[in-house]
């Protein structure tokens, strides 16, 4: 089974750790730089974006995880994740950086005050069988994407869910619905390249 790392600086790590386990992936948190060099995939939780950004700044993690990104590790990305995973931040807050990975512009907090928490049915390229509920936490949305980044989802026109080669991310959190098939989708992502890796 590939080895996953779950970002364990903040935010909801504990149940993307049960999720990748459900989802037959052997999943440990990662704090250190050097906790990052045995894993074949990452996730990056939902919590809050600046906090994660700045606590990756103070633990030394910023530069180890854009290099690891670059050269290919698959990552997933839920909501604050996903935020950490976007070349660019339409508004972010003063000090704010990202990993980046994914060619594609957010927009924080998007869906807006009266609208803060919702669930909807939402429905994933890549994804077979009923919609998936899709929790949306203060959520981020994707403003504009990229020419080499796919769009896998949208909720009332707004993109949700996106793909570019190993990065994935959704602005909702498939870890806090029991239903794993969105970290299937992720896990398969990893096998598929460990499996090139070896040819
Ligand atoms: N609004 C949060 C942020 O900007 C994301 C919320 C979440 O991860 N549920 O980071």
């Amino acid at each position: 089974s590939p080895v996953i790392g779950v970002l364990a600086l903040q935010g909801d790590v504990r149940e993307h750790l049960v999720a990748l386990a459900a989802a037959d992936a052997v999943a440990r948190p990662v704090r250190r730089p050097g906790e990052l060099d045995g894993v074949d995939g990452l996730v990056i939780p939902g919590g809050e974006s600046t906090t994660i950004s700045k606590l990756a700044v103070l633990f030394g993690m910023m530069e180890p995880l854009r290099a690891r990104v670059r050269a290919g590790l698959p990552v997933y990305g839920t909501c604050a994740g996903l935020i950490m995973l976007a070349d660019k931040i339409l508004d972010p807050r003063s000090g704010q950086e990202t990993i980046g990975g994914i060619d594609m512009i957010v927009r924080r907090n998007a869906f807006g005050r009266q609208n803060e928490s919702f669930e909807a049915a939402v429905d994933i390229e890549g994804v077979e069988g009923d919609p998936v509920e899709g929790v949306f936490i203060r959520a981020p949305w994707v403003e504009s994407v990229g020419a080499g980044t796919e769009v896998l989802a949208e909720h009332e026109g707004h993109i949700v869910a996106v793909r570019q080669g190993n990065a994935l991310a959704t602005s909702f959190h498939p870890e806090l619905t029991g239903d794993h098939r969105v970290h299937r989708l992720f896990t398969d992502m990893v096998r598929a390249r460990g499996a090139a890796d070896s040819l």
